[in-house]
């Protein structure tokens, strides 16, 4: 397996594989860029069908979140771990216990968090073994960010629809939702609560009936959530839903979701701009959650947690009004804003190191 002239390796500067015999552990965490601060990243479990897609999962994720907190204005790094596992069947304690030694011997470089497959009360047990953890509060507004994920999806829905339409008004205006877990139902709430007509789709009936009962949204099988004839689409499920084969019968003309990684390889990025579809590019507006962590973890105040949020939108339009000026795929601009952000705040760093 090739890692080091892997596409995803961009330059990672830590990459480390754990394994523990006695809980059947395995686990990656990777570690792609520490210049404005710690790695902070969520921590996947996910059955993966090799070991070369949880690397490859891993690192691109970790490299999203270098570029997420850059463009949030976070002083953190970007990392991600994932554990090879089914969150349905392997989880135990001692497994999350192990995970949390395993992240402690990175010696706070690496500082994981929720993500897909894992809860709050995993990361507790993490905790157990290392105070390299966070989003785990407990108090009124800590814990799960997930709602804040959906506020800033939220956000940049409004923006791309004031950007593309005019106006940012939800009354009239159908969203497909791909995926009603933690961040897709509450995304699909404040949609409901604007009055926007919701779609959507998951392949657990659970969820997907809760959200019909709840919220009001309208079923739709999930085979046919992404072609559905909208306005937005939001895929709030796994990564890849937008490639090759679902870009040419994609009918929604603003793309705007939380699922990471959403474009299964670079070139569909120019297959959105080629089809007119706005696309916004997930690590930029998807960072409601690392943002709320941050509040969480340093202990700032809440009350400006929200307006913090808010600024996914501006963002996010500065981000749509240079590709409309180039005929660029947004994600990489948005990749390129990023880096600009990065160079420039390394620089001020190494300044103010030099004058003191
Ligand atoms: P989750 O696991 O709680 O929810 C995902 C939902 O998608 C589940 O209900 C699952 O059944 C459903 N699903 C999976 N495959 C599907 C398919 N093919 N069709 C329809 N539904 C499907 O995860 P989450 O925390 O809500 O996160 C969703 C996405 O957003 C993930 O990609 C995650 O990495 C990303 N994200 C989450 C956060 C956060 O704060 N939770 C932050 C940033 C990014």
């Amino acid at each position: 397996m090739g890692v080091f002239n892997a596409l995803a390796f961009d330059e990672h500067e830590h990459l480390v594989f754990g394994c523990d015999h006695d809980t059947g552990l395995r686990a990656i965490i990777a570690v792609h860029d520490t210049t404005l601060g710690p790695a902070v990243g969520g921590c996947r479990m996910y059955p993966y069908g090799s070991d070369e897609e949880a690397l490859d999962d891993v690192l691109r994720l970790s490299r999203g979140m270098t570029y997420k907190s850059a463009l949030a204005g976070l002083p953190l790094g970007g990392g991600k771990s994932v554990i090879i596992g089914n969150p349905a069947t392997d989880k135990s304690p001692a497994l999350f216990q192990a995970m949390g030694r395993f992240v402690d011997s990175l010696g706070g470089r690496y500082v994981a968090a929720e993500d897909s497959g894992t809860s709050v009360a995993d990361l507790h047990l993490m905790a157990a073994a290392t105070d390299h953890v966070t989003g785990i509060g407990t108090t009124e507004h800590g814990g799960d960010p997930s709602p804040n994920t959906a506020l800033g999806v939220f956000v940049a829905i409004k923006a791309a629809l004031s950007h593309r339409l005019g106006g940012d008004e939800l009354k009239g205006i159908r969203v497909a939702v791909q995926g009603l877990g933690h961040v897709g139902f509450h995304l699909a709430s404040l949609l409901r609560g604007e009055g926007a007509r919701v779609l959507a789709a998951d392949i657990n009936e659970g969820n997907l009936e809760r959200a019909v009962q709840e919220l009001g949204v309208e079923p739709v099988s999930q085979d046919e959530i992404l072609f559905a004839d909208v306005d937005v689409l939001a895929p709030c499920a796994l990564g890849g839903a937008l490639n090759s084969e679902t870009i040419p019968r994609l009918r929604a003309g603003i793309v705007a979701g939380a699922a990471n990684n959403q474009l299964r390889e670079p070139g569909d990025g120019a297959r959105l701009v080629d089809r007119g579809i706005l696309y916004c590019p997930d690590f930029l507006i998807n960072a409601g959650g690392i943002i709320d962590v941050h509040y969480q973890r340093m202990g700032l105040d809440r009350a400006d947690l929200t307006t913090h949020i808010e600024g996914i939108g501006d963002r996010l339009l500065e981000v749509l009004r240079r590709a409309d000026g180039c005929h660029s795929p947004t994600q990489s601009i948005a990749e390129a804003l990023a880096r600009e952000l990065l160079n420039h705040r390394s620089r001020v760093g190494a300044d103010k190191r030099l004058v003191a």
